[in-house]
């Protein structure tokens, strides 16, 4: 029997790539697109001399021609952190409306399914702790996230639609804060900028207090729980994250301890509409998936710290991989 054919967005990125690798590794066939703004094909180099993967060098915000047949897609192509909206916000408005519209269509003319990769920024700053699905969020549309927010929720939106009215078969996960190997060192998140400031000599630079929290998922666990809610029958939004919550200062403390710096933290400005607390509720995970993460904070951060040590040298020095200006179109 012919294999099973699927689509993965955002192939090149750090989820799309992990991704990619595990449907490889589930006997399917798989097609990368990635337009490369953020993405970098060291992701998925490893995958070229396998004979069930393709890669598509394609911006999704671009009417998506794909021939033959698709049986899922997974639109994860989108930059993914507070820097990147920054200075891509017009991309990053387009992928999530433009772009998951076009994948929509794809899906209806395939009659694939498919799932959306949403966030817990649709949460906003949330007033809710911890953030359940039902919550509807506090989110400022003009503030410097609301290009990746206001993205994410009418992705959500267009998505129950098409669902709704097409009768098309939709998922959609709400990621919480994700890390592991291929993080890009310079997008300017948390994770990877202690780390690099770690490896480089440098302080590490906490914005505002630190006493603002986040809670990290593992990879690997983040892909166990997509791959279940694709396979499942549940079309509303699930939050997918490890419920660990830690604050920012605490967070510091355990990457000083583990990478074993002799270097102190420095405070900086709180960017505008940071989010005070973050926490996923994963009752409904747990129900209807059965799933919860299982990699601890500590195993994590071990492999996701060797990773980022086995990079070559010249990578920790630079600051941007691209120049982001051709893009704000
Ligand atoms: N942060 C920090 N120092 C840094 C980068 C980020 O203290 O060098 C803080 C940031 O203000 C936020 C948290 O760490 O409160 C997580 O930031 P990140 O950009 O990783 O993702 P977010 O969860 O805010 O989207």
């Amino acid at each position: 029997m012919a294999k099973k054919r699927v689509l993965i967005t955002g192939g090149a990125g750090f989820l799309g790539s992990h991704l990619c690798d595990r449907f490889v590794k589930e006997g399917y066939s798989v097609i990368a697109m990635d337009n490369l703004i953020t993405g970098d094909l060291r992701n998925m180099e490893h995958l070229f001399k396998h004979p069930d993967f393709e890669f598509y060098h394609h911006d999704v915000s671009k009417f998506v021609h794909v021939p033959g047949e698709l049986h899922y897609i997974l639109h994860f192509a989108s930059p993914a952190s507070p820097i990147d909206y920054l200075k891509i916000p017009i991309q990053t408005l387009k992928v999530g409306s433009l772009g998951t519209h076009n994948l929509l269509g794809l899906a209806r003319a395939k009659k694939a399914r498919i799932i959306i990769a949403s966030t817990s920024e649709v949460y906003g700053d949330p007033t809710v702790h911890p953030q359940t699905e039902d919550y509807y969020g506090n989110v400022n549309t003009v503030g410097p996230r609301g290009v990746y927010d206001e993205a994410k929720r009418f992705q959500e939106a267009i998505t129950m639609a098409y669902h709704t009215f097409h009768g098309l078969e939709t998922r959609i996960v709400r990621i919480f804060n994700t890390y592991g190997p291929r993080m890009r060192l310079n997008d300017g998140r948390v994770l990877p900028a202690f780390i690099g400031q770690a490896l480089r000599g440098e302080d590490l630079t906490i914005f505002g207090d630190g006493s603002q929290t986040r809670s990290f998922c593992y990879v690997d666990d983040l892909v166990e729980g997509i791959y279940r809610l694709l396979m499942s029958d549940y079309a509303q939004p699930v939050n997918i994250g490890n419920p660990s919550e830690i604050t920012i200062k605490e967070f510091a403390e355990e990457i000083i301890k583990l990478t074993g710096t002799t270097q102190k933290v420095v405070y900086k400005d709180l960017p505008k509409d940071d989010p005070k607390q973050r926490q996923p509720d994963i009752t409904k995970a747990k129900q209807i998936l059965g799933w919860e993460p299982k990699v601890s904070r500590a195993e994590g951060l071990k492999i996701t710290y060797e990773y980022f040590k086995s990079l070559p040298k010249e990578v920790l020095y630079q600051r941007d991989h691209k120049s982001f200006d051709s893009y704000n179109r």
